[in-house]
This record gives C-alpha cells, structure tokens and sequence, in this order.
C-alpha cells in the first residue's frame, strides 16, 4: 500500500508516507480513548479557545494550506483558498455555537421533571475523501471535538499533505494528545478499528462502495455511522427561468472543483421551449474555459485529482458515446501531461446506457430534454442517488412546488446546491444518511440522554 503525493498537474511524485503497520493503528485507539477520559471534562470555553486558534492559523497561514492542496490534488489555487477560508469559518461556527447546540434540553410539554442531557460518546473514525481535503476533515472533526469526542481520521491515500498539515495545525491550537489523530492506514484497517469496543461511531464521506463497506462494519458492531456519499444532483431549469442566470449558475454549478463535487450539477433537465438557448449557451461557456496549470489564477479548469480519475471518467463518457449518446462538447482528454479532462456536454443520454445512474466525477454535463415540469420531475427523480439538486424559475411558488417534490437530502432555488456551516448537509437513498453542518452536525455522535428528576 502507498501513500504518496502525486502533483496531478504533471504527474510528478512529491512526496511518499510511511502507512502505520496494524498495531501502531491499534494503539491508536488507545491514545484516543484515553484522550476521550479527560477531554469529555473540559468546559466548553476550553475546547472554544482551542478551535478559534486552529481557525486563526488556518487564515494567518491561508496561502501556504491552499498551496499544500493544490499540490496534492490538483484543484485551483483560488478554490484552495475559499477551502481553507469556509474551514475557519467553520470551526468558528461551532467554538462559537456548540454551548448553546448542546446545551440541556428541558421536555416541560411532557414532563417538566424530565430533560435530555447531551453528551460525548467517546471515540470516533472518520474515513475522508480527497475532493476537499481540508474542508471534508473539519466538518467531521470540529463539530466533535466541540462535543467533547476525540477523533482519529483516515484520510485518501493521495492527500497525504493535507492528512498531515492538518494534524499538525490541530496539534498546535493546543488540543491534548490524542484528541485528534491522522492515521496513514491503508482503507482495510477501517474495519478492525470501528470492530473495536472503545470506538463508538464512524464517519465517511466518498463513494458508494466504500459507505457500503463501512456501513456493514458499523452494523455488524453497532456502532453509529454517518455516511455522506456520492451524488447525481438534477439542475432543473423550467421554461419562465432568467436563461441569463441559468447559464451562469450551471457553469458554476458543473465546474465546482472541475466537476467533482458530491453536489455538483450534474444531471440538466430542461423543458424543452428552452433546451436550443441552454444548449447553445452552455457549450459557448464550456468553450470559454481556460485548461491548465491549477497554481495559475488564470486558469479556469484544473485537472482532475489522479491520473487514474481521469482514465475512469474517460471510460465511463466513452461507454454512453458507444451506447448512443450524443457529444455536443469534447469527450475526451487533451493531448498534454496531467491528468486534464475536456469540458463536455452530453445529450441523449437513455435510462438503459450504464452511466445514467452513475456519478460522473469531472467536467461533464449530461443534457436532458424534457416536454414539462412533470417530466422534470419524474426524470430528476429517476436515480438511486438523493444528495442536493437545484431548480431554476422566476417563479418562488412554483420552485417551492417542485424542490418539495425532488427526492433529495438538500434543494435550491435558482442556485447551485452548496455548503454553508449554518445549514444542514447530507442525503437520502444511496447517497448516505445522517446531516453534517449545522446544529444537526453535531447532534449525530452525542448521547441524548433522559434524565428524570422524579
Ligand atoms: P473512495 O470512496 O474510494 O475514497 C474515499 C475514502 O474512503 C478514502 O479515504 C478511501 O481510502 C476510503 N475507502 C475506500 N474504500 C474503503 C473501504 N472499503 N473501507 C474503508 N475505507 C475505504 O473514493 P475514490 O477516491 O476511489 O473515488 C471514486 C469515486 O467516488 C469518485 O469518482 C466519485 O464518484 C466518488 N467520490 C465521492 C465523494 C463525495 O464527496 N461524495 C468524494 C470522493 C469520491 P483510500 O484513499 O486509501 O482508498
């Protein structure tokens, strides 16, 4: 098993890690657990100055972070930045608001002699992904911590820099020992950790097989999970939309992080009256963007995370081209090193070609034309995955109507589904269970637990 940084924009190796061997992985637990005995006493207010100093060398050292992810997996330079930036606004969020979250909740409508006294449960695993190295650990690890749990992560086997600048930032805001850990583990390690009795709970955020995998574990050993995986959002635009807007947002919406983003646009249903202006504008906007080096400001689409992401996608859009599907944009990668896709827009993509029901991670749009709102709906609906989704109407009513009829965990009106630390982030069907963010993310591993006065 390597772990090893690999600059996606030329291929070139950085750096290689050493990955744990299986008893120093399991020691681990126990530096947590002893952790999780001492950290569960702290008051709030010590916890609170902890993560407002990880939030303030988070932005003293802001350019630096950005520079480490970029390196690491390829996004732009100035996508690493908001990263970095939404990171300590994040752990601000709940240094800030975890008191209040978790503060006693009195049951008086029922019984006033009754409350639900929240609680830490102790350790946790968290198994994070690549696309937004920083931002996928602090969601999972802030609202925790603040909770009073200590932490170990397993982070992608390709952001090993970002896995170990975050460890040393947590190190340095002045946590104790073992109230947060990076694990250089290889993913098989994940389930002999989650089987342990002193971990209490698990976290993952990335594909379907791999919640699939750490779900069973988590059943098998009751133990709590989140899982937050891939999405397949619908970008519905019905025929009264501001086209001029659509086609901002849907750019936006597509190239988030070229194009892989569990809540990227990735399925365009349009009503038909519109679908010629949607398709001609979309392909000039495609046209426009400028591939290249993701260190360089001017550069508008960066590569993709890996080499072997790149592969994967180009024989997934290959297989819908084969089965029928039309190429209105690219479908293929530029002649240049790194691991580089070109923007692409699909049409006459059927239900019977094998990536309908597929995420397709990087810059390319699937078109879909539909005759009106109800087949918007019963196409936006048509998949295995409910992550977040957007529709896009000048009227607010009739977006109401229909983002309440969409089976996802998240939907927006006339902009992109994103991420904010005050709102709730999460899914249904095969896109996960449980809510990150927000005072639900940090009700997820607590204990409510009922306390009766008599
Ligand atoms: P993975 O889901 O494989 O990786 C995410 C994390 O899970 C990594 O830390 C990985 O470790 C770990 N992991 C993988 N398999 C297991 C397992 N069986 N048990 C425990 N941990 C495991 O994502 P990939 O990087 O392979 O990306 C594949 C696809 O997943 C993408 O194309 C995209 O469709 C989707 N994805 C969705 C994301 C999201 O935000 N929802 C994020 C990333 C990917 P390791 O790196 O060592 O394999």
């Amino acid at each position: 098993m390597s772990i090893v940084s690999v600059n996606p924009a030329n291929n070139q190796t950085i750096r290689e890690y050493e990955p744990l061997h299986k008893e120093a992985a399991m020691d681990a637990i126990e530096k947590a657990h002893k952790a999780f005995g001492s950290w569960r006493k702290t008051s709030f207010d010590e916890r609170k100055r902890c993560l407002l100093k990880f939030a303030k060398l988070l932005r003293e050292d802001a350019d630096e972070f950005a520079r480490t992810i970029t390196l690491d997996m390829g996004k732009r330079i100035s996508e690493s930045k908001y990263e970095i930036d939404y990171c300590a606004d994040i752990a601000e969020f709940y240094a800030n608001g975890a008191e209040e979250f978790l503060a006693d909740q009195p049951m008086e409508r029922v019984d006033a002699n009754a409350y639900l006294h929240l609680e830490p449960i102790g350790v946790l695993m968290g198994v994070m992904p690549w696309n937004f190295p920083f931002y996928q650990v602090v969601r999972f690890a802030t609202p925790n911590i603040m909770a009073g749990n200590t932490v170990m992560v397993k982070h992608a086997s390709n952001v090993p820099q970002c896995a170990a600048a975050i460890e040393e930032l947590f190190e340095e805001c002045g946590l104790p020992d073992g109230v947060y850990q990076n694990l250089f583990i290889p993913s098989e390690f994940v389930d002999p950790i989650v089987a342990d009795s002193r971990v209490q709970g698990v976290s993952l955020t990335g594909s379907e097989p791999a919640g699939r995998a750490v779900a069973a574990s988590a059943g098998k050993n009751l133990k709590r999970s989140v899982l937050e995986l891939g999405g397949n959002d619908p970008f519905i635009v019905l025929d009264d939309a501001d086209m001029d807007l659509v086609l901002e947002q849907a750019v936006k919406g597509r190239m988030v992080n070229a194009g892989q983003s569990c809540v990227a646009s990735k399925r365009f249903i349009v009503l038909e009256s519109v679908a010629d202006t949607f398709v001609d504008g979309l392909k000039k906007q495609f046209q426009e963007l400028k591939l290249g080096d993701p260190m360089d400001e001017e550069t508008t689409l960066a590569p993709l995370s890996t080499e072997d992401a790149a592969k994967k996608l180009l024989v997934q859009v290959q297989s819908s081209i084969d089965a029928g599907a039309k190429v209105i944009l690219g479908g293929d990668r530029p002649d240049r090193d790194g691991a580089f896709f070109n923007p692409t827009i699909l049409t006459e993509v059927t239900p019977d070609m094998p990536t309908f029901d597929q995420e397709l991670f990087g810059p390319v749009a699937t078109v879909y034309i539909v005759p009106d709102e109800q087949a918007a709906i019963e196409l936006a609906n048509d998949s295995s995955y409910g992550l977040g989704g957007s529709v896009y109407t000048r009227d607010v009513e009739r977006g109401r109507r229909v983002a309440e009829q969409i089976e996802t965990g998240m939907m927006f009106l006339n902009q992109p589904t994103n991420s904010q630390a005050e709102l709730p982030f999460g899914g249904i069907k095969n896109s996960g269970y449980g809510r990150e963010l927000s005072h639900l993310g940090i009700l997820e591993f607590v204990n409510k637990k009922l306390i009766h006065l008599g």
